[in-house]
């Protein structure tokens, strides 16, 4: 990396490049503020941040240079499917992820010949292969940002070094529904004993979760030999098995300088969606940890039997709710007429919205818990708000994520009979299960531990708390190697 001078003043020039799907988009956006914010009394930090924007036709694969200027954060628009209304196909992915090579390449020469060469590209896990090429060629550093937790990424480095972890195993355990409880393996360095529920897979998107798991240890292969440096949205204090034997352990420096919200007081939204600001008035009027606020993120679906035993069990459990009833959460179905239906069914206890400001719903006073699919970020989102959890993993790392707020972090409850592939809960146990969290002993015993772990996430952030000396290693070492 080298530095760059304009009117005789040092910068560091960095190119962000985020997976574009919504629980990826977010993580980086806020690394990003966060390198901001921490850089300001260091010297001049810019950060070009490309936004993407779904493209005309499949041969339109070029930049949109309308800079959107917030002084030192631009935006460049780049054409690119979203993912964040449906997921993909293997081949899709994987086509749209090499037209980001030579638009990047483009776009690197772009700014070197308007005197703002680029000094360090921070992207995405998921975009290793064309970005570290590009990185490679260009002769610049590349910080790999992995967006989910470093258990998860623990994982993936086990498998991607031991034989004996082999992909016909992971399969195996997958696939076989009546042995979802047993264990597939408890000597994975620094996890706890792994059931087979616990392994992320895929097989809702692309029944193919044998490529994914794959993709992602070439991924880590290439990140470990050739990244300058991982990042981690976690901190030290959730996770100190994993964050230790990943620093110790791997060939890259791995800074765990997480978790992100608790430092960016103010923090703009990063929504791809309009977040509907009507349901912050309504919790207004509720009364305190009154509310379970129900969220499946932006990618889950559920079936029509899904949706329908959740909606008994909500309302049989009379308590207030506010649920994100996002357009694609479930096939074939009226929204217009769902949202109606819960509505009136609820008699004035509930509120539906498309899509909320979730942030500003899970720091409400009026939150008391949270019926979440455990998304990395929906999980942090609820660590750093002290808000407990109904879990309802549904694919990727959100079993594990699971397995930890309930067996590690004592900060949530899991449905306990579940039918074919995890997925069928009845209704009656949804009911249980909400009134446990909401109002039952059980859940003001999470509710504490909740709030135990929202203090350490804030103290990671305050002098000398963990994640601000990682953070202050991290930008000493991105400075040493742009002398
Ligand atoms: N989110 C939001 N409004 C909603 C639902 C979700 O802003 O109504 C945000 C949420 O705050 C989180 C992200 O969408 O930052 C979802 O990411 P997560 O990793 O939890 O799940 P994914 O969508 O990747 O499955």
């Amino acid at each position: 990396m080298a530095t760059h001078t304009t009117e005789g003043e040092r910068y560091l020039h960095v190119l962000a490049v985020p997976f574009p799907a919504q629980g990826h988009l977010t993580p980086l956006m806020r690394f990003c503020k966060l390198l901001l914010k921490h850089y300001q009394n260091r010297g001049s930090l810019r950060v070009t941040f490309l936004d993407f924007y779904p493209p005309n036709d499949s041969a339109d694969h070029s930049f949109s240079f309308k800079f959107h200027h917030d002084r030192l954060l631009q935006r460049v628009r780049f054409p690119f499917p979203n993912f964040s209304q449906q997921l993909p196909s293997l081949q899709t992915f994987f086509d749209s992820l090499l037209c980001i090579e030579s638009g990047l390449h483009q776009l690197i020469q772009f700014f070197n010949c308007h005197g703002l060469p680029v000094t360090c590209l921070v992207t995405d896990f998921m975009t290793t292969f064309p970005t570290q090429d590009v990185a490679d060629k260009l002769g610049i550093s590349r910080i790999a940002l992995f967006t989910s937790s470093a258990s998860r990424l623990l994982l993936i480095n086990y498998a991607s070094q031991n034989d004996t972890f082999s992909i016909e195993q992971v399969m195996d355990a997958i696939n076989s529904t009546e042995r979802r409880d047993e264990v597939f393996c408890d000597s994975v360095p620094g996890l706890p004993r792994l059931l087979n529920k616990d392994l992320p897979q895929f097989k809702h998107i692309t029944d193919d979760t044998r490529t994914v798991w794959e993709f992602a240890n070439r991924s880590w292969k290439a990140c470990n030999s050739r990244a300058h440096a991982v990042v981690l949205n976690t901190f030290e204090e959730l996770e100190p098995s994993a964050c230790g034997l990943l620093s110790d352990d791997c060939d890259v420096p791995v800074y765990d300088v997480g978790l992100w919200i608790e430092s960016l007081s103010g923090d703009t939204s990063t929504s791809m969606r309009e977040e509907d600001e009507r349901c912050i008035g309504w919790l207004d009027q509720q009364p305190t940890s009154s509310v379970l606020y129900i969220s499946f993120g932006s990618t889950t679906m559920l079936s029509k039997g899904q949706f329908e035993a959740l909606l008994h069990g909500v309302i049989d459990s009379q308590q207030r709710f506010l649920w994100v009833l996002r357009p694609g959460l479930i096939d074939d179905i009226d929204y217009c007429s769902a949202s109606k239906e819960i509505i009136s069914r609820s008699e004035n206890r509930g509120f539906v919205v498309d899509w909320a400001p979730q942030l500003r719903v899970l720091s409400h006073s009026s939150v008391g818990g949270f019926l979440s699919h455990c998304g990395w970020n929906s999980t942090i989102e609820s660590i750093a708000n002290g808000v407990p959890i109904l879990c309802w993993p549904y694919f990727a790392d959100q079993h594990m994520n699971a397995r930890f707020i309930v067996d590690e972090w004592r900060m949530g409850l899991q449905f306990k009979h579940t039918g074919e592939g995890g997925y069928l809960v009845e209704s009656y146990e949804i009911e249980t299960a909400i009134r446990s969290l909401m109002e039952g002993e059980e859940g003001s015993i999470l509710r504490k531990n909740a709030h135990a772990l929202k203090q350490k996430s804030s103290q990671c952030f305050e002098s000398s708390g963990s994640s601000l000396l990682k953070l202050d290693a991290l930008i000493k070492d991105m400075e040493t190697s742009i002398q």
